[in-house]
């Protein structure tokens, strides 16, 4: 499971999570909706440490995420302890972020051979069946630039995937595509859910998330308005805020 406790970040002194709490049961997929700035990707990357919270813990299978009990302080691990961690929690972000000048295979194979010394040969093959999970068998020897934004997209969950996360996080995986494209990676992702892949998913695809998501969870300025399972939340929402901006979005 995530657990995330009593988060607290601020930024120029603005509360950006303030005392979020967030649990995610293993094979659950959660999905973070809330407005602009509400501070779903300082969430995000706060579970992979590439923000480090004011206040509040994070952990992953009960092991403290970038941080370590000393006494009753907690003190910053170093780059590599918190390279290895980062290595079981899958990110992929908005802009698909490939290595440019590598072929598809390999940027799914750097990773698993560099960070997790990985046989070469058996990241291939690996790396093989994750591109016909994705539907792109064919595209191993292609290089990103051949590849539609989606196609890309479905690349960067495969290069994720390859790491054998225990936890997947998606921060906005379809926004920057085109609307034709958007259904593949949404259709890749439902697969990872049917298959029991942990997830949380911050989305704007409010049909998406009332479809896959198990608990769904509503951010605005940096609190928890509301949570709970998505027939809940989205469709009899508790809370003014949440019903305002389910109306904007949908
Ligand atoms: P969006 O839906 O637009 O992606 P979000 O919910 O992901 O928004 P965050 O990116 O988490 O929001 O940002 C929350 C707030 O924190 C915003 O007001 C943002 O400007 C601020 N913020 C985020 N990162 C930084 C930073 N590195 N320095 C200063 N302010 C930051
Ligand atoms: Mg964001």
């Amino acid at each position: 499971a995530v657990q995330v406790r009593r988060a607290v970040k601020s930024f120029d002194g603005v509360r950006v999570l303030d005392e979020v709490d967030l649990t995610v049961h293993p094979g659950q997929v959660v999905a973070l909706i809330g407005p602009s700035g509400s501070g779903k990707s300082t969430l995000l990357r706060a579970i992979n440490h590439l923000e480090r919270l004011d206040t509040g813990v994070v952990s992953v299978h009960g092991e403290l995420i970038g941080v370590r009990a000393h006494g009753d302080r907690l003190k910053e691990l170093g780059e590599r302890e918190i390279l290895r961690q980062r290595s079981r929690i899958g990110f992929v972000f908005q802009g698909f972020n490939l290595f440019p000048h590598l072929t598809v295979l390999d940027n799914i194979t750097e990773a698993p051979v560099v960070t997790q010394r990985r046989p070469k040969a058996r990241a291939r093959e690996e790396a093989r069946e994750l591109l016909a999970r994705v539907g792109l068998a064919d595209k191993a020897a292609a290089y990103p630039r051949q590849l539609s934004g989606g196609q890309q997209q479905r690349v960067a969950i495969a290069r994720a995937l390859a790491l054998r996360p225990e936890v997947v996080l998606f921060d906005e995986p379809t926004s920057a595509l085109d609307p034709e494209l958007v259904g593949e990676v949404l259709g890749v992702i439902r697969d990872l859910a049917a298959a029991g892949t942990t997830m949380v998913v911050v989305t704007h695809e409010i049909a998406f998330a009332r479809e896959v998501a198990d608990a769904v969870v509503f951010l605005d300025r940096g609190r928890v308005v509301e949570q709970g399972p998505a027939w809940q939340v989205i469709d009899h929402p508790e809370h003014e805020r949440t019903r305002e901006f389910l109306r904007r979005v949908s």
